[in-house]
Protein backbone atom coordinates (compact mmCIF):
# COMPACT_ATOMS: atom_id res chain seq x y z
CA UNK A 1 0.00 0.00 0.00
CA UNK A 2 1.86 3.69 -0.98
CA UNK A 3 2.31 6.00 1.98
CA UNK A 4 3.27 8.65 0.41
CA UNK A 5 1.08 11.73 1.68
CA UNK A 6 1.13 11.46 5.98
CA UNK A 7 -2.37 9.87 7.06
CA UNK A 8 -4.85 12.68 8.25
CA UNK A 9 -8.39 12.19 10.05
CA UNK A 10 -10.48 14.58 11.41
CA UNK A 11 -11.40 12.41 14.96
CA UNK A 12 -9.99 10.66 17.24
CA UNK A 13 -10.07 7.15 16.94
CA UNK A 14 -9.56 3.99 19.61
CA UNK A 15 -8.92 1.24 17.16
CA UNK A 16 -10.00 -1.71 18.50
CA UNK A 17 -7.70 -4.27 16.75
CA UNK A 18 -9.94 -7.26 16.18
CA UNK A 19 -7.31 -10.47 14.80
CA UNK A 20 -5.41 -9.46 18.03
CA UNK A 21 -8.06 -10.08 20.51
CA UNK A 22 -8.77 -13.28 18.55
CA UNK A 23 -5.58 -14.34 18.19
CA UNK A 24 -4.92 -13.74 21.64
CA UNK A 25 -8.42 -15.47 22.80
CA UNK A 26 -6.99 -18.40 20.73
CA UNK A 27 -3.80 -18.39 22.51
CA UNK A 28 -5.88 -18.71 25.81
CA UNK A 29 -8.31 -21.27 24.44
CA UNK A 30 -5.29 -23.79 23.43
CA UNK A 31 -4.41 -22.78 26.78
CA UNK A 32 -7.15 -24.07 28.64
CA UNK A 33 -8.19 -26.77 26.23
CA UNK A 34 -11.56 -24.90 25.26
CA UNK A 35 -12.34 -24.14 29.14
CA UNK A 36 -12.52 -20.07 28.24
CA UNK A 37 -14.80 -17.79 29.67
CA UNK A 38 -14.07 -14.54 28.00
CA UNK A 39 -14.25 -11.40 30.94
CA UNK A 40 -16.04 -9.00 28.84
CA UNK A 41 -16.23 -6.41 31.93
CA UNK A 42 -16.13 -2.43 32.02
CA UNK A 43 -17.26 -2.35 27.87
CA UNK A 44 -14.60 -5.33 27.15
CA UNK A 45 -11.52 -3.23 28.68
CA UNK A 46 -13.04 -0.14 26.79
CA UNK A 47 -12.65 -2.64 23.62
CA UNK A 48 -16.77 -2.41 22.82
CA UNK A 49 -18.07 -5.13 20.72
CA UNK A 50 -16.37 -7.85 21.06
CA UNK A 51 -18.15 -10.79 21.99
CA UNK A 52 -18.44 -12.29 18.51
CA UNK A 53 -14.63 -12.32 18.50
CA UNK A 54 -13.92 -13.71 21.24
CA UNK A 55 -16.46 -17.06 20.74
CA UNK A 56 -15.71 -17.49 17.22
CA UNK A 57 -11.72 -17.73 18.41
CA UNK A 58 -12.49 -20.34 21.19
CA UNK A 59 -14.39 -18.38 24.23
CA UNK A 60 -17.35 -20.78 25.20
CA UNK A 61 -18.95 -18.88 27.23
CA UNK A 62 -18.74 -14.61 28.82
CA UNK A 63 -18.51 -13.24 32.24
CA UNK A 64 -19.28 -9.53 33.32
CA UNK A 65 -19.88 -8.04 36.76
CA UNK A 66 -23.01 -6.92 36.62
CA UNK A 67 -26.87 -7.55 35.96
CA UNK A 68 -26.79 -4.56 33.22
CA UNK A 69 -23.24 -5.48 31.38
CA UNK A 70 -24.59 -9.12 30.95
CA UNK A 71 -27.90 -7.71 29.40
CA UNK A 72 -25.76 -5.87 27.14
CA UNK A 73 -23.76 -8.64 26.09
CA UNK A 74 -27.28 -10.73 25.36
CA UNK A 75 -28.32 -7.58 23.63
CA UNK A 76 -25.22 -8.01 21.19
CA UNK A 77 -26.94 -11.03 20.13
CA UNK A 78 -25.10 -13.64 22.42
CA UNK A 79 -26.09 -17.38 23.19
CA UNK A 80 -23.51 -18.63 24.96
CA UNK A 81 -23.59 -18.99 28.98
CA UNK A 82 -23.24 -15.22 30.56
CA UNK A 83 -22.08 -14.81 34.13
CA UNK A 84 -23.06 -12.20 35.76
CA UNK A 85 -20.78 -12.00 39.55
CA UNK A 86 -21.02 -8.42 41.00
CA UNK A 87 -24.77 -7.27 42.06
CA UNK A 88 -26.15 -6.27 45.09
CA UNK A 89 -29.00 -7.71 46.66
CA UNK A 90 -31.73 -5.31 45.46
CA UNK A 91 -30.23 -5.86 41.85
CA UNK A 92 -32.74 -6.84 38.89
CA UNK A 93 -32.41 -10.50 39.20
CA UNK A 94 -35.82 -10.84 37.42
CA UNK A 95 -34.41 -9.79 34.36
CA UNK A 96 -31.22 -11.07 34.63
CA UNK A 97 -33.14 -14.72 34.76
CA UNK A 98 -35.77 -13.68 32.02
CA UNK A 99 -32.52 -13.23 29.58
CA UNK A 100 -30.92 -16.49 30.72
CA UNK A 101 -28.57 -15.10 32.64
CA UNK A 102 -26.41 -17.25 35.81
CA UNK A 103 -25.90 -15.50 38.93
CA UNK A 104 -22.96 -15.60 40.99
CA UNK A 105 -23.88 -15.78 44.71
CA UNK A 106 -21.57 -14.92 48.24
CA UNK A 107 -24.51 -14.60 50.45
CA UNK A 108 -27.69 -15.91 51.59
CA UNK A 109 -29.33 -13.01 51.35
CA UNK A 110 -28.00 -13.21 47.84
CA UNK A 111 -29.12 -16.17 47.49
CA UNK A 112 -32.53 -15.54 48.41
CA UNK A 113 -32.97 -12.94 46.59
CA UNK A 114 -31.98 -15.00 43.26
CA UNK A 115 -34.40 -17.52 44.64
CA UNK A 116 -37.16 -15.31 44.86
CA UNK A 117 -36.94 -13.68 41.47
CA UNK A 118 -36.82 -17.65 40.32
CA UNK A 119 -40.07 -18.27 41.67
CA UNK A 120 -41.41 -14.87 40.63
CA UNK A 121 -39.88 -15.64 36.61
CA UNK A 122 -40.68 -19.11 36.78
CA UNK A 123 -37.40 -19.86 35.81
CA UNK A 124 -35.12 -22.34 37.69
CA UNK A 125 -31.95 -19.95 38.39
CA UNK A 126 -27.82 -21.10 37.55
CA UNK A 127 -26.04 -19.92 39.88
CA UNK A 128 -22.44 -20.22 40.63
CA UNK A 129 -21.73 -20.28 44.15
CA UNK A 130 -18.63 -17.57 45.00
CA UNK A 131 -16.17 -18.18 48.02
CA UNK A 132 -13.36 -15.44 49.61
CA UNK A 133 -10.00 -17.05 49.36
CA UNK A 134 -8.34 -14.29 51.39
CA UNK A 135 -9.34 -11.11 49.22
CA UNK A 136 -12.27 -9.70 51.16
CA UNK A 137 -13.38 -8.31 48.74
CA UNK A 138 -17.10 -9.85 47.13
CA UNK A 139 -16.53 -13.65 47.85
CA UNK A 140 -18.28 -15.69 50.71
CA UNK A 141 -16.42 -15.25 53.81
CA UNK A 142 -14.85 -19.08 54.80
CA UNK A 143 -17.27 -18.38 58.04
CA UNK A 144 -19.72 -18.25 56.20
CA UNK A 145 -19.27 -20.75 53.51
CA UNK A 146 -20.78 -23.90 54.74
CA UNK A 147 -24.00 -22.28 55.70
CA UNK A 148 -24.36 -21.00 51.69
CA UNK A 149 -23.69 -24.53 50.40
CA UNK A 150 -26.58 -25.81 52.54
CA UNK A 151 -29.12 -23.11 52.10
CA UNK A 152 -28.13 -23.27 48.44
CA UNK A 153 -28.79 -27.56 48.41
CA UNK A 154 -32.34 -26.53 50.21
CA UNK A 155 -33.27 -24.14 47.33
CA UNK A 156 -32.24 -26.95 44.51
CA UNK A 157 -34.10 -29.20 46.43
CA UNK A 158 -37.37 -26.67 45.90
CA UNK A 159 -36.57 -26.38 42.80
CA UNK A 160 -35.99 -22.52 42.41
CA UNK A 161 -31.86 -22.59 41.75
CA UNK A 162 -29.51 -24.94 40.43
CA UNK A 163 -26.11 -24.53 41.30
CA UNK A 164 -23.63 -25.00 38.38
CA UNK A 165 -20.67 -23.45 39.49
CA UNK A 166 -18.36 -22.46 42.20
CA UNK A 167 -15.83 -19.99 41.77
CA UNK A 168 -12.89 -18.06 43.97
CA UNK A 169 -10.57 -15.43 43.07
CA UNK A 170 -6.74 -15.28 43.73
CA UNK A 171 -4.71 -12.29 45.28
CA UNK A 172 -1.46 -13.11 44.32
CA UNK A 173 -0.79 -15.00 40.90
CA UNK A 174 0.85 -12.24 39.51
CA UNK A 175 3.72 -13.26 41.36
CA UNK A 176 3.60 -17.11 41.26
CA UNK A 177 5.67 -17.94 44.02
CA UNK A 178 4.20 -16.20 46.91
CA UNK A 179 2.81 -18.78 49.01
CA UNK A 180 -0.73 -17.14 49.33
CA UNK A 181 -1.03 -18.64 46.07
CA UNK A 182 -0.76 -22.19 47.57
CA UNK A 183 -2.99 -20.74 50.55
CA UNK A 184 -5.55 -20.35 48.37
CA UNK A 185 -5.60 -23.29 46.07
CA UNK A 186 -6.00 -25.59 49.56
CA UNK A 187 -8.78 -23.47 50.95
CA UNK A 188 -10.49 -23.16 47.20
CA UNK A 189 -10.11 -27.58 47.63
CA UNK A 190 -11.76 -27.27 50.76
CA UNK A 191 -14.64 -25.02 49.82
CA UNK A 192 -15.17 -27.52 47.04
CA UNK A 193 -15.74 -30.44 49.29
CA UNK A 194 -17.68 -28.83 51.62
CA UNK A 195 -20.16 -27.95 48.76
CA UNK A 196 -20.33 -31.69 47.94
CA UNK A 197 -20.57 -32.72 51.69
CA UNK A 198 -23.75 -29.96 52.00
CA UNK A 199 -24.92 -32.31 48.85
CA UNK A 200 -24.42 -30.16 45.23
CA UNK A 201 -22.70 -31.60 43.12
CA UNK A 202 -22.46 -31.65 39.23
CA UNK A 203 -20.62 -28.11 39.16
CA UNK A 204 -17.68 -26.68 37.19
CA UNK A 205 -15.15 -25.19 39.71
CA UNK A 206 -12.94 -21.91 38.80
CA UNK A 207 -10.41 -20.02 40.33
CA UNK A 208 -7.92 -18.66 37.61
CA UNK A 209 -8.07 -15.13 35.59
CA UNK A 210 -4.84 -14.31 33.25
CA UNK A 211 -1.81 -14.32 35.47
CA UNK A 212 -3.17 -17.71 37.26
CA UNK A 213 -3.60 -19.09 33.73
CA UNK A 214 -0.42 -17.58 32.32
CA UNK A 215 1.79 -18.63 35.61
CA UNK A 216 0.04 -21.99 35.69
CA UNK A 217 -0.92 -21.82 39.71
CA UNK A 218 -4.58 -21.80 39.47
CA UNK A 219 -4.48 -24.78 36.56
CA UNK A 220 -6.86 -28.12 37.29
CA UNK A 221 -10.51 -26.51 37.23
CA UNK A 222 -13.35 -27.07 34.50
CA UNK A 223 -12.92 -23.21 33.29
CA UNK A 224 -10.83 -20.28 33.29
CA UNK A 225 -12.16 -16.76 33.62
CA UNK A 226 -9.56 -14.68 31.39
CA UNK A 227 -9.94 -10.72 30.81
CA UNK A 228 -6.92 -8.32 30.53
CA UNK A 229 -4.96 -11.47 28.48
CA UNK A 230 -7.67 -11.54 25.69
CA UNK A 231 -6.25 -7.20 25.41
CA UNK A 232 -2.75 -8.03 25.49
CA UNK A 233 -2.17 -7.76 28.98
CA UNK A 234 0.14 -9.70 31.10
CA UNK A 235 -0.50 -8.86 34.26
CA UNK A 236 2.67 -11.65 35.82
CA UNK A 237 5.05 -10.28 33.01
CA UNK A 238 6.36 -13.58 32.25
CA UNK A 239 4.53 -13.89 28.74
CA UNK A 240 5.47 -12.66 25.63
CA UNK A 241 2.97 -14.55 23.14
CA UNK A 242 0.00 -11.59 23.61
CA UNK A 243 -0.66 -8.96 21.56
CA UNK A 244 -1.56 -5.32 21.85
CA UNK A 245 -5.22 -4.75 21.28
CA UNK A 246 -5.44 -1.05 20.75
CA UNK A 247 -4.22 2.26 18.82
CA UNK A 248 -5.40 5.53 19.91
CA UNK A 249 -5.09 8.29 17.10
CA UNK A 250 -5.90 11.95 17.16
CA UNK A 251 -5.70 14.64 14.20
CA UNK A 252 -3.95 17.69 14.44
CA UNK A 253 -6.15 20.33 14.80
CA UNK A 254 -4.09 23.19 14.94
CA UNK A 255 -0.60 24.00 15.00
CA UNK A 256 1.85 27.15 16.07
CA UNK A 257 5.47 27.74 16.29
CA UNK A 258 6.65 29.59 19.58
CA UNK A 259 10.03 31.20 20.37
CA UNK A 260 12.06 30.52 22.96
CA UNK A 261 10.51 31.49 26.70
CA UNK A 262 6.79 30.65 25.51
CA UNK A 263 5.09 28.79 28.29
CA UNK A 264 2.29 26.17 27.71
CA UNK A 265 -0.48 25.44 29.29
CA UNK A 266 -2.22 26.21 32.54
CA UNK A 267 0.44 26.89 35.41
CA UNK A 268 3.25 27.40 33.10
CA UNK A 269 4.66 23.86 33.86
CA UNK A 270 6.52 23.68 30.67
CA UNK A 271 8.13 26.19 28.84
CA UNK A 272 9.88 25.97 25.39
CA UNK A 273 14.20 27.03 25.61
CA UNK A 274 14.11 27.31 21.76
CA UNK A 275 12.22 28.20 18.86
CA UNK A 276 9.90 25.59 18.32
CA UNK A 277 6.49 23.93 16.74
CA UNK A 278 3.65 22.86 18.60
CA UNK A 279 0.73 20.60 17.49
CA UNK A 280 -2.54 20.66 19.46
CA UNK A 281 -4.60 17.14 20.06
CA UNK A 282 -8.26 17.08 20.61
CA UNK A 283 -7.48 13.84 23.64
CA UNK A 284 -7.10 14.87 27.00
CA UNK A 285 -7.87 13.77 30.58
CA UNK A 286 -11.67 13.57 29.97
CA UNK A 287 -10.74 11.01 27.02
CA UNK A 288 -8.24 8.82 29.60
CA UNK A 289 -4.70 10.42 28.71
CA UNK A 290 -4.10 10.00 32.53
CA UNK A 291 -2.91 13.32 33.87
CA UNK A 292 -0.50 12.04 36.38
CA UNK A 293 1.47 11.43 32.69
CA UNK A 294 2.43 14.96 31.90
CA UNK A 295 5.82 15.75 31.26
CA UNK A 296 6.31 12.51 30.39
CA UNK A 297 4.54 11.57 28.01
CA UNK A 298 5.37 10.80 24.42
CA UNK A 299 3.38 10.75 20.78
CA UNK A 300 3.89 8.80 17.32
CA UNK A 301 4.06 10.94 14.07
CA UNK A 302 6.11 11.14 10.92
CA UNK A 303 8.03 8.07 11.91
CA UNK A 304 9.45 9.41 15.00
CA UNK A 305 8.60 9.95 18.62
CA UNK A 306 7.55 13.16 20.35
CA UNK A 307 7.34 14.49 23.59
CA UNK A 308 3.92 15.80 25.31
CA UNK A 309 4.79 19.13 26.93
CA UNK A 310 2.73 21.10 29.24
CA UNK A 311 -0.08 19.98 31.97
CA UNK A 312 -2.09 17.92 30.47
CA UNK A 313 -6.02 19.71 29.80
CA UNK A 314 -9.67 17.93 30.25
CA UNK A 315 -9.81 17.85 26.58
CA UNK A 316 -6.53 18.74 24.66
CA UNK A 317 -2.91 18.35 24.82
CA UNK A 318 0.07 19.75 23.23
CA UNK A 319 2.89 18.00 21.31
CA UNK A 320 6.28 19.71 20.90
CA UNK A 321 7.31 18.70 17.21
CA UNK A 322 10.71 20.31 16.83
CA UNK A 323 11.32 21.30 13.35
CA UNK A 324 8.51 19.67 12.31
CA UNK A 325 5.37 21.92 11.94
CA UNK A 326 2.35 19.54 11.13
CA UNK A 327 -0.71 20.17 8.76
CA UNK A 328 -4.16 20.65 10.32
CA UNK A 329 -5.85 17.12 10.29
CA UNK A 330 -2.41 14.72 9.96
CA UNK A 331 -2.92 12.02 11.79
CA UNK A 332 -0.59 11.05 15.20
CA UNK A 333 -0.54 8.03 17.33
CA UNK A 334 -1.09 8.06 20.93
CA UNK A 335 -0.74 4.45 21.41
CA UNK A 336 -0.51 1.19 19.19
CA UNK A 337 1.18 -1.91 18.60
CA UNK A 338 4.63 -0.72 19.09
CA UNK A 339 5.68 -2.33 15.85
CA UNK A 340 6.66 1.48 14.30
CA UNK A 341 8.23 2.68 17.38
CA UNK A 342 4.96 4.05 18.65
CA UNK A 343 4.60 4.26 22.43
CA UNK A 344 2.28 1.16 23.63
CA UNK A 345 -0.17 1.23 26.22
CA UNK A 346 2.19 -0.30 28.39
CA UNK A 347 4.27 3.11 27.56
CA UNK A 348 1.27 4.98 29.04
CA UNK A 349 1.03 3.33 32.22
CA UNK A 350 4.38 3.16 33.10
CA UNK A 351 4.52 7.34 32.23
CA UNK A 352 1.23 7.52 34.79
CA UNK A 353 2.57 5.02 37.11
CA UNK A 354 -0.53 2.78 36.68
CA UNK A 355 -1.14 -0.73 35.16
CA UNK A 356 -2.44 -1.21 31.57
CA UNK A 357 -5.68 -1.68 33.15
CA UNK A 358 -6.05 1.70 34.01
CA UNK A 359 -5.02 3.30 30.42
CA UNK A 360 -7.35 0.72 27.97
CA UNK A 361 -10.61 0.83 30.61
CA UNK A 362 -10.09 4.79 31.25
CA UNK A 363 -10.64 5.61 27.06
CA UNK A 364 -13.12 8.27 27.23
CA UNK A 365 -16.86 7.73 25.73
CA UNK A 366 -16.60 10.88 23.46
CA UNK A 367 -13.71 8.96 21.16
CA UNK A 368 -14.98 6.60 18.49
CA UNK A 369 -14.78 2.70 18.40
CA UNK A 370 -13.37 1.54 15.21
CA UNK A 371 -13.11 -1.72 14.95
CA UNK A 372 -10.46 -3.42 12.25
CA UNK A 373 -10.00 -7.09 11.53
CA UNK A 374 -6.87 -7.02 9.40
CA UNK A 375 -3.46 -6.99 10.72
CA UNK A 376 -1.02 -4.20 10.97
CA UNK A 377 -1.03 -0.58 9.71
CA UNK A 378 -3.10 1.96 12.63
CA UNK A 379 -3.72 4.02 9.04
CA UNK A 380 -7.45 4.32 8.74
CA UNK A 381 -7.26 4.47 4.80
CA UNK A 382 -5.29 0.83 4.72
CA UNK A 383 -7.98 -1.50 6.28
CA UNK A 384 -11.80 -2.44 5.95
CA UNK A 385 -13.11 -0.60 9.31
CA UNK A 386 -15.98 -0.84 11.20
CA UNK A 387 -17.65 1.91 13.37
CA UNK A 388 -19.62 1.00 16.50
CA UNK A 389 -21.64 3.81 17.81
CA UNK A 390 -20.63 7.27 17.29
CA UNK A 391 -20.67 7.43 20.92
CA UNK A 392 -20.78 11.26 21.25
C1 LIG B 1 -11.85 -9.13 36.37
C2 LIG B 1 -12.07 -10.49 36.90
C3 LIG B 1 -11.54 -11.60 36.22
C4 LIG B 1 -10.63 -11.45 35.04
O1 LIG B 1 -9.36 -11.10 35.51
P1 LIG B 1 -8.17 -10.81 34.50
O2 LIG B 1 -6.97 -10.67 35.36
O3 LIG B 1 -8.55 -9.54 33.83
O4 LIG B 1 -8.11 -11.95 33.56
C5 LIG B 1 -11.84 -12.85 36.70
N1 LIG B 1 -12.62 -13.01 37.79
C6 LIG B 1 -13.13 -11.98 38.48
C7 LIG B 1 -13.96 -12.25 39.69
C8 LIG B 1 -12.85 -10.68 38.07
O5 LIG B 1 -13.36 -9.64 38.75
Amino acid sequence: MPNTAPATSTTAELIVHDDAVRANTAWFADRTAGRLMAVLKADAFGHGSVAHSVLAAGATSIGVTSVAEALRVRADGVDVPVLSWLNPVDADFASALSADVDLAVSSIELLNAVSRAAAQTGRRARVHLHVDLGMSRDGAPQDTWSALCTAAALLERLGTVRVVGVMGHMSCADRPDDPQNVREGLLFANAVRTARRRGLSGFVTHLAATAATITGVGSGHGLHRIGAGLFGIDPSSTSDALMPTLSLTAPVVSSRTVLAGAGIGYGHDHVVDRTTNLALLPLGYADGLPRAASERAEVHVRGRRRPVVGRFSMDMVVVDTGDDRLHHGETVTVFGRGTAGEPTVADWARWAGTIEHEIVTGIGSRVARVHRSVPDSTDARNASSRKDHARA
